[in-house]
């Protein structure tokens, strides 16, 4: 953790979810908003089709969500893609960009997400920008190098604390059930402030810097207890109610 900086438990539902998911989001928001909302902030990330009613579904709590991707133009002949305009017209007030799904899916270049973190800006929207490295990378002893060339490549300038977090989530970690050594995130973390700091300056010493990759209500509080992690990307547990509500829990017993 940060002690000033106030974390974040952020879903991410990938290709998951229908219009049955208000159930679970009713329970999410009950959970949340009794409780957890003094000490934790929490968004979700729902596909871009259930976002508008997503939105509705969480009308009147204190649960924010967003887009998974947004293209980096505003219109256009771009089928298939979504505006940054539109996900605030759908309720939306954040987005993730360089998710590591995209940028291997879809070859996504660090170019790329820096123009759709300023599309995002343009619109009034927190650009969630994730960045981390592959395993191979890791195993030669790359990642502070892959991690300095995202940051400089998919971070564009003017980042601040309110309209920019960064969300570290190693690749090789992401739905495999492996988590790296607490002493690996810290030094990943580590990392990632001294950049953002020389980089921002105060801006880059408030910035939110999440982890990613195999977050359970198991192994939060592990993770939150680790300096300058200061809030969770979560894919497969923000899929139950349950699941992401003790994710939280862990984080608020860390406050
Ligand atoms: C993610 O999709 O960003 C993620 C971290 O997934 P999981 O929690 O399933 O590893």
């Amino acid at each position: 953790m940060t002690p000033e900086i106030k974390p974040v438990v952020a879903g991410n539902w990938k290709m998951n979810g229908s219009s049955n998911s208000q159930s679970m989001v009713r329970e999410l928001v009950a959970g949340y908003d009794q409780k957890l909302q003094g000490q934790v902030d929490m968004a979700i990330f729902p596909p871009s089709i259930l976002l508008a009613q997503t939105a509705s579904w969480l009308s009147g709590s204190k649960i924010s969500c967003g887009a998974q991707d947004c293209h980096a133009n505003q219109s256009g002949a771009h089928t298939g893609d979504i505006a940054a305009d539109m996900i605030v017209d759908a309720g939306g007030t954040m987005v993730l960009v360089g998710h590591s799904e995209r940028r291997v899916d879809h070859n996504e270049s660090n170019d790329e997400v820096a123009a759709k973190a300023r599309a995002a800006w343009q619109s009034g929207l927190t650009a969630f920008i994730c960045i981390g490295e592959l395993e191979a990378e890791r195993r030669s002893g790359k990642t502070l190098d892959v991690l300095a060339e995202q940051l400089a490549g998919s971070v564009p300038d003017g980042a601040t604390a309110a309209n920019a977090v960064i969300a570290y989530e190693p690749v090789w970690a992401i739905g495999t059930g492996l988590v790296p050594e607490a002493s690996d995130v810290e030094e990943a973390h580590a990392f990632i402030r001294k950049q953002l700091v020389e980089r921002f300056g105060n801006a880059g010493a408030t910035m939110r810097i999440l982890y990613g990759g195999s977050v359970k209500p198991g192994n939060a509080g592990e993770l939150m207890a680790i300096n300058n992690v200061d809030g969770a990307l979560v894919g497969g547990a923000s899929l139950k109610a349950e699941d992401f509500l003790g994710i939280c829990e862990a984080y608020r017993n860390m406050t």
